[in-house]
């Protein structure tokens, strides 16, 4: 009854993932959600977020901001890394945002991977766009009530998932 939250992958951090071998596979695009993600909630983008960017584009990837916060928070972020695409209150879990994110870049479902912190916005999302996610932890541990009360729920999704997984 879960699975349809199940991340394709979890990994620790953004910062650990082996974008180049995602690229050998023949990955060409990416979808980020920005928030605990990239940076902590409303962070502005840092030099390791900078760092992060400069090398995706080395590689020959493009990407795309999906956030469902505000436009100047999201557009802000994107202009600080470098990019070109974002899309601000995209609603997710709606696919909407997804598909629009792969139009802008010119990519589809099977080139395309997404990378997000949260199952019940970001992950769902992105199976329900039929489309490889990546779940990384939170960064920040101090989070609004509601997202507090979403990590309860998203703690029991995780232990059957793990539990599956073993
Ligand atoms: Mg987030």
């Amino acid at each position: 009854m879960f699975q349809k939250f199940y991340p394709s992958e979890d990994i620790n951090s953004t910062y650990d993932i082996d974008f180049e071998s995602y690229f050998e596979k023949g990955y060409r695009g990416i979808i980020f959600d920005v928030d605990n993600t990239l940076v902590f909630h409303n962070a502005p983008a840092d030099e390791r977020a900078k760092a992060l960017f400069q090398r995706l584009k080395k590689i020959g990837f493009d990407f795309c901001f999906t956030s469902n916060n505000k436009e100047p928070r999201v557009k802000k972020f994107c202009q600080d890394v470098g990019g070109t695409h974002y899309i601000y209150k995209a609603n997710k879990p709606s696919t909407k945002g997804y598909k629009k994110a792969m139009r802008l870049m010119g990519t589809n479902k099977e080139n395309t991977f997404f990378v997000g912190d949260q199952l019940f916005t970001d992950v769902y999302g992105a199976n329900r766009t039929g489309i490889h996610s990546i779940l990384v932890k939170p960064m920040n541990p101090k989070e609004e009530i509601q997202i507090v009360l979403k990590r309860y729920l998203e703690k029991i999704v995780l232990w059957r998932y793990r539990s599956k997984k073993r």
